[in-house]
């Protein structure tokens, strides 16, 4: 007879899962409702309230999809696009790749615009793209790269899109509920995120939002959307409607749950003030890091994701064992570098629940033990 598992209480300070809230958890045990419940119906339309509050946006087009980011990084793209639309992706890291990869699997033409991995996009590089491709259909781009921890300017790329009437899909994954993101005032057209970031919950959900102009486009779309799972339509028949809801799937009831307590906590916590408290918590992170341990950010100032740092490998520096010692010696995980950066980065995480002093504290201080071997 096997014992019930027991997973150790890690610190996560990678780049995602962070911890999950106790709150969350809890809630992630309560009684099982049925998909199409009454009070479950009511608990999905509490959801995309909340959703909304997060997002900033007014669009009744918000909603959870049952799986990660990358799912609705598919969904946001498959429904967008058709065969043979162009579509300029600013790629400057390992997700953007991920869509580029999305893009060329469903039939789009992708116009790779690339930036220096650990640098924000250089929004005239868009702009060239996109004058010199004007039958452009969608701009696709990611505000917080995880993989290189640079922010890019989604706010300046979205009008520029639409300037050559192009429309947005944006990867906010990583900085929704984190950091700064305006749905609307930026006139981001299809958004996706996760929950395991920023929003403290457990990894499986991904909160999507279409535009009114997002919507239109894809009711006249001239062939079908090549996808059963993701095809917004059914989705929005499941999700939507005041007295009639299709089944589409079955949704993951107890993990809804957790998402509703992890954005009703965030907003209670007044979702400026997270933002702010993210940005605080990471200053110190590396002012601390870079005045005890000389460590510093590859990412210039001002590209910053506040709350997810990519940290350069001093020379001589097994930075694997450095990990390794981290998880053993300090129940710490953090993250490697990926693609490009391989080797030559750690990434450090103050996402959601973890964004605070005593991580702060424990961070350097289990660096500072690693290191001085
Ligand atoms: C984590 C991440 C994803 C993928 O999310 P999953 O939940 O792992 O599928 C996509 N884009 C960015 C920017 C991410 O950080």
């Amino acid at each position: 007879m096997s014992n019930s598992f027991k997973p150790i209480n890690r610190i996560l300070l990678g780049p995602g899962p962070a911890n999950v809230h106790p709150k969350v958890l809890e809630a992630l045990s309560k009684p099982t409702l049925g998909h199409l419940d009454p009070q479950f119906i009511e608990l999905m339309e509490e959801i995309k309230s909340l959703l909304r509050y997060t997002f900033k946006t007014e669009s009744g087009h918000t909603f959870v999809l049952s799986g990660p980011g990358s799912l609705g990084m598919e969904a946001c793209l498959v429904n967008m696009i058709e065969p043979g639309d162009k579509v300029v992706v600013c790629v400057g890291g390992y997700f953007a790749n991920r869509m580029v990869q999305i893009v060329e699997k469903i039939g789009g033409v992708a116009i790779v615009v690339k930036e220096t991995w650990g640098r924000a996009t250089d929004p005239q590089k868009l702009e060239d793209a996109l004058n010199a491709n004007p039958d452009t259909k969608v701009a696709a781009f990611v505000h917080a790269e995880t993989s290189t921890g640079a922010l890019s300017n989604v706010k300046v790329l979205s009008e520029i899109a639409h300037k050559h009437n192009a429309l947005v899909v944006a990867d906010v994954v990583t900085s929704l509920g984190a950091t700064e993101v305006l749905v609307d005032e930026w006139q981001l057209d299809a958004v996706y995120s996760c929950s395991q970031k920023g929003l403290a919950c457990v990894a499986g959900m991904s909160p999507v939002s279409f535009s009114e102009r997002a919507f239109a486009h894809i009711k006249n779309r001239k062939t079908p959307i090549r996808s059963w799972f993701n095809d917004f339509n059914l989705l929005e028949s499941y999700w939507q409607g005041s007295g009639k809801r299709a089944y589409h799937h079955t949704a993951p009831a107890n993990q809804y749950y957790g998402l509703h307590e992890a954005l009703r906590i965030l907003k209670e916590e007044g979702i400026e003030n997270a933002w702010r408290r993210h940005k605080e918590n990471s200053a110190k992170l590396i002012k601390r890091l870079k005045d005890e341990l000389n460590l510093e950010p590859i990412v210039p100032a001002g590209e910053r994701i506040p709350h997810l740092l990519a940290i350069t490998v001093p020379e001589g520096i097994d930075e694997a064992k450095v990990r390794v010692e981290l998880l053993t010696k300090h129940n710490l995980e953090i993250g490697a570098g990926l693609g490009e950066l391989a080797g030559k980065v750690w990434r450090i995480g103050l996402m959601g629940y973890n964004s605070n002093d005593k991580l702060v504290d424990y961070c350097v201080s289990s660096f500072k033990d690693v290191l001085k071997k």
